[in-house]
């Protein structure tokens, strides 16, 4: 058997590895790589390392454009066979690579703008609509904690990763020739005692061990404080009339203060204050999680059962309209308005935030993760002057940042989940999904708790098992 790390190696992006068993191609997760747009636009176009029409299947960890948004290119370029995920995820990987492909769309009619002025070839999108229809014909949804036999060669089972709806970690069993390789791979891993999803849950028996890393050097604060925190924010919006603007990925988070926001009103900690859900994206996101309650942890579920829907309730509205959007520009004080994107980089979140930032009495709620240079980071570092829309704005709006709803395990729970494999079997673990720093200091805490030969490989790097 071989192994072979194409992308998420060394780098939090594009993730892709290859597994070749029989001289036959296997791929785990065919990500995006975002990044630099220059660099971004050749690896994403062609697959340096194999020929799409060779690779006889793909098993998908999860949703995130970072782990399925090139799918569709990988069918545009000759892949027919089947794509196995857990069903929440085939749910929600329609409607993700339907608006990646949007995004695919619009951005390269932007490129192409310019390159017509300067007289050079025009671009294709990387995908569109059409090669997303195509790619979604392929999906073949496995339910969690079933084994499935995929071919002769190997069998799949996944497990919750906690991490977003649909999440899985893969644990495969592969016969190579007289030998059976039993090899783990946690996709991304999520956190225990986060809302809504159930916790990660541990696989034994493996000989080889695929680990995400993307914290693996840094703890985030506890969870438990999050409910306290927010009504918080609530209560301080009452006192004061206050609009509060709160960034947040469709993905997950939305879902997560919703939800978060409905026990609130319910435990009568905080005032009930209107709250809008202002994305169809997000909107519609949360119609999958309605459909699959059975990605709920058992909390989630009680609640569902006392209040019957933990997404929706009075003081909630979902936002469809670009006039209802604006209309909210007239409506007084106290409300929330969610929107994304999460690191404030486009969507409505932008007027919003055009809208509000000027007045110091309100509040700027920062729930997720936000890249260097994006608007997002500029508002957690509460930079005094901010640009939107290519305009200057002063931001004298209160920032409030909360850094524990990461979906992503950190380096104490990284490091907890390995513990639960089964390390006198385990021969070798590889590091992906991490930059390099992160990477190196997950390998020396796995180190310190009895994991031997830890790689960190490098992109296009091939084990030989
Ligand atoms: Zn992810």
């Amino acid at each position: 058997m071989r192994l072979q790390f194409i992308g998420a190696a060394r780098t939090v992006t594009g993730s892709m590895h290859r597994l070749t068993i029989n001289n036959k191609d296997y791929l785990l997760d065919c990500g995006l790589y975002q990044g630099k747009r220059k660099i971004a636009f050749e690896m994403n176009r062609n697959f340096e390392f194999f020929d799409p029409a060779k690779i006889e299947c793909l098993i998908l960890s999860h949703a995130h454009i970072d782990h399925c948004g090139n799918i569709p290119n990988l069918v545009k370029q000759g892949f027919k066979g089947k794509i196995y995920c857990t069903p929440a995820t085939k749910d929600l990987v329609e409607l993700m690579l339907k608006d990646s492909a949007h995004i695919q769309e619009k951005d390269i009619e932007f490129v192409n703008k310019r390159r017509k002025k300067q007289g050079k070839n025009l671009f294709e999108p990387l995908y569109i609509q059409e090669d997303v229809d195509n790619a979604l014909e392929l999906f073949h949804p496995v339910k969690y904690r079933t084994d499935f036999q995929i071919d002769d060669n190997i069998k799949i089972r996944f497990v919750d990763a906690g991490h977003i709806i649909g999440s899985a970690v893969t644990h495969l069993t592969i016969k190579d020739g007289s030998k059976v390789i039993k090899l783990g791979f946690s996709g991304d891993l999520g956190r225990p005692n986060l809302p809504i999803l159930k916790d990660p849950e541990p696989i034994s028996e493996v000989d080889y061990w695929i680990s995400e890393s993307t914290y693996g050097g840094r703890n985030h604060d506890k969870i438990e404080g999050i409910k306290n925190s927010l009504a918080e924010v609530i209560n301080k919006a009452v006192a004061r009339n206050a609009k509060v603007i709160i960034p947040a990925f469709s993905v997950g988070r939305t879902q997560e203060l919703v939800y978060e926001f409905h026990q609130i009103c319910e435990s009568g900690v905080a005032k009930r204050i209107p709250i809008y859900v202002d994305s169809p994206l997000s909107k519609n996101v949360t119609g999958i999680f309605r459909e699959h309650p059975e990605c709920f942890d058992k909390e989630t579920v009680d609640f569902m059962n006392k209040y019957d829907d933990p997404f929706g309730f009075n003081q909630l509205t979902y936002i469809n309209d670009v006039e209802d959007s604006k209309a909210l520009n007239d409506k007084p004080g106290p409300m929330m308005i969610i929107s994304a994107s999460g690191m404030a980089e486009a969507g409505r979140i932008l007027h919003h935030l055009r809208n509000n930032v000027e007045n110091p009495n309100n509040i700027i709620l920062m729930v997720g993760y936000c890249a260097e240079n994006t608007l997002g980071r500029k508002i957690i570092d509460k930079e005094p002057l901010i640009k939107i829309f290519g305009e200057q704005f002063h931001l004298k709006a209160e920032v409030v940042t909360l850094h524990s709803m990461s979906a992503h395990a950190d380096s104490d729970e990284l490091t907890n989940y390995s513990k639960s494999l089964n390390s006198a079997n385990l021969k070798k673990t590889f590091l992906v999904h991490g930059e390099y720093e992160q990477q190196q200091q997950l390998a020396e805490r796995l180190k310190e708790i009895g994991l031997r030969d830890i790689e960190i490989p490098k992109r296009g790097e091939v084990f030989e098992i």
